[in-house]
């Protein structure tokens, strides 16, 4: 069962790391196609190109192959539940290896690469339990790009939903080009802090573009600060144009009365993700 999962593990990542999911892929097309200005048309062209060629080529998208998280859903009554994170952890090896990925992994202190993609909380794991008897998780490579420009606002709790565009307009223009836009933006709103970071990178990576959010109000939120956002100018790469964002994605979590925490995470386009789902006697599938 360890060597299944661990074999699931490593053609996870190496499907995220090639083929964009088809929604993110979709996504770019549509903006390409309704673009007018030349640069940002010329930059989209290029991430089209490139996609098309790593798919050709059964090469990384980007040099950039992310630190690694898994999402993991483990069955209450899957039989491999005590290989699950020997396995993850070892697929990161293997991947680094035989992709190959770039080690992206470094001792924040000694400033050392392991050189293999792994090392204390690396690759990130967040677990967990569901009904059921197989074991599903999806990997997300993230890359530094992406999560360098990301914001935290405490805000003050009494103009929580007054201040929240503003804040979310402030992270993006402060994070400019640094993303590699067009992004999905990621909110999460409410919850402690971790919660709120939590949620806002769940919901910009994991959650499909062109899905509405499960609450109308949020979607019509959504929707206007999508607008907004591509009002800005800041475009493709940050050469201008209407095409900073392809969506953005709200989650919430209640909160104490006192505080309003609001995140606001971005996903670079290489919104790379793949599920595998193993079966309890260890054949596994993997989706994107
Ligand atoms: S932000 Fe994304 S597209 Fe830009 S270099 Fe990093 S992984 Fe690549």
């Amino acid at each position: 069962m360890a060597d299944a999962i661990e074999r699931a593990a490593v053609e996870a990542i190496r499907r995220a790391v090639i083929y964009l999911p088809p929604d993110v892929k979709m996504a770019l097309i549509k903006a390409y196609e309704r673009e007018e200005n030349d640069v940002a048309r010329a930059q989209l062209k290029s991430i089209l190109d490139n996609i098309e060629l790593a798919e050709k080529m059964a090469r990384p998208m980007c040099q950039d192959t992310g630190m690694i998280t898994f999402y993991v859903d483990v069955g209450y009554d899957f039989p491999g539940a005590r290989y699950v994170r020997d396995s993850l952890v070892n697929s990161a090896r293997v991947a680094t290896q035989s992709v190959p990925l770039r080690p992206n992994s470094v001792h924040p202190f000694k400033n050392v690469n392991t050189g293999d993609n792994t090392g204390r909380y690396s690759p990130q794991i967040h677990w967990e339990l569901v009904p059921g008897d197989s074991l599903k998780f999806t990997v997300v490579p993230r890359g530094g790009g992406s999560e360098y420009p990301t914001a935290l606002h405490m805000v003050p709790p009494g103009r929580g939903l007054d201040v929240l565009r503003e804040v979310v307009l402030e992270s993006v223009l402060r994070a400019g080009a640094m993303p590699c836009p067009p992004t999905i933006v990621g909110v999460g709103v409410g919850g402690s802090v971790e919660t709120a970071v939590f949620i806002a990178k769940k919901a910009a990576a994991l959650r499909k573009v062109g899905t509405l959010n499960e609450d109308p109000e949020l979607a019509v939120l959504e929707r206007e600060l999508t607008e907004a956002i591509n009002e800005l100018g800041i475009g493709v790469m940050g050469l201008g144009g209407k095409t900073t964002v392809l969506a953005v994605h709200i989650d919430y979590a209640h909160r104490h009365p006192a505080t309003y925490p609001v995140a606001v995470v971005f996903q670079c386009w290489a919104a790379r993700r793949a599920t595998a789902i193993v079966e309890p006697g260890g054949d596994f599938q993997i989706l994107q």
